[in-house]
């Protein structure tokens, strides 16, 4: 799969998240062939139950979600089999439903990729894809004044299957800032390492400046802004190109490289880089991460930390990406910030014409 992606005014970059599954309703449970058996009635009639309905396919557009990387873990989902129907009339018990959880702004489309099936915009919004197939009569149903005891029962009728794709618009929900040779891309590529059961299952191999990250039960987009350096606001190296992507972001990380003797200078010039650039950037909820602690001795490692947090008046995570000491404190901490600061606006950027 190739990564899709587009231009946004010119500014901002969007990426594609892409998926087919498998998905298959239950059978509907065979009818059951069954006779009355009680102390006084010498022939009893007929009483088998019908078999119950097999599982629906439903899916559910979830909160905690922003990308579909579960989807790389599995892609079959298929509802239970009704059971079958049984004595004195009893239906067979219903085969259990599959429940499929999407993040809002997921497409789901035929597998010809191309006709949209449903465009799922609201949370909570809960939609069923397949239904179960009905259960089988039971021979109670087959009774008539020809044939008092019938012999026969309905088989089920089989329940639905197909491919589809899902298809999501991927918007960066932290940007991660930083001065070169802070250690970003290190860490991006550390935080997105997905380790898909089914290594050759086609996804879209998304852009090496995004990284979706799943972390416990959410998921979430982070963007690599490379490029920021002095004068990033006037458009010197890649600035004002990425800086126009970090614009959309709901949240930043700001890398320190720790090893810079220099760490209070580079927090200020990218604060200085934000700021100019305008906007409300510079308001963005931060995270300060001072990284490569590794490299640093315990004593130097808390100065430095103290210093920041004085500087900036924040408080400011230790990590080493590459030994990937103090990850999951951060990664909890983003996707806190995110969770608190999602954008309002999501709607209406979903609700935008795609341009390939
Ligand atoms: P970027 O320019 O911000 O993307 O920085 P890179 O990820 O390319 O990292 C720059 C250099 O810092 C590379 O040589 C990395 O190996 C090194 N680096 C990144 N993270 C760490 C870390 O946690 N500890 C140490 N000691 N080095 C790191
Ligand atoms: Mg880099």
């Amino acid at each position: 799969m190739r990564p899709f992606f587009y231009f946004k005014k010119g500014r901002s970059m969007k990426f594609l998240d892409e998926a087919k599954i498998f998905i298959k309703s239950g059978n509907g449970g065979p009818g059951a062939v069954s006779f009355r058996r009680e102390k006084f009635i010498e022939f009893g009639g007929p009483d088998g139950g019908n078999g119950g309905r097999g599982g629906d396919v439903l899916l559910e557009v979830c909160n905690n979600l922003n990308t579909l990387i579960d989807f790389r873990y599995q892609q079959h989902f298929k509802a239970k089999n009704g059971m079958q129907g049984m004595g004195r009339e009893r239906s067979g018990p219903k085969g259990k439903d599959v429940l499929i959880k999407v993040p809002v702004g997921t497409q789901i489309l035929a597998e010809d990729k191309e006709t949209i099936l449903y465009d799922l915009t609201t949370v909570g919004e809960k939609i069923t894809l397949l239904k179960g197939g009905d259960g089988g009569f039971g021979n109670t149903h087959f009774k008539s004044s020809v044939n008092r005891a019938p012999r026969r029962a309905g088989p089920g009728w089989p329940g639905e299957e197909m491919w589809i794709w899902l298809r999501l618009k991927l918007i960066a929900d932290a940007g991660l800032v930083g001065l070169p040779n802070a250690g970003k891309s290190t860490f991006l590529s550390i935080v997105s390492k997905a380790k898909p059961k089914i290594a050759d299952y086609p996804f879209t191999t998304l852009h090496p400046n995004l990284g979706v990250i799943k972390y416990h039960e959410h998921s979430f987009v982070i963007a690599d802004i490379p490029g920021l350096i002095k004068g990033a606001h006037q458009g010197i190296g890649l600035g004002t190109r990425f800086l126009g992507h970090v614009e959309r972001c709901a949240v930043l990380i700001h890398l320190i490289d720790g090893t810079d003797e220099a760490y209070l200078q580079s927090y200020q010039t990218i604060r200085e880089e934000l700021e100019k650039y305008g906007g409300d950037l510079i308001d963005r909820p931060e995270l300060i991460v001072l990284n490569k602690i590794d490299a640093l001795d315990e004593k130097e490692k808390l100065k430095r930390k103290k210093d920041l947090e004085a500087l900036s008046g924040k408080k400011v995570y230790l990590l080493s990406a590459i030994s990937q000491k103090g990850v999951d404190t951060l990664l909890g901490a983003t996707w806190q910030a995110i969770k608190k600061n999602k954008k309002e606006n999501i709607e209406e950027e979903l609700t935008e014409e795609f341009v390939p």
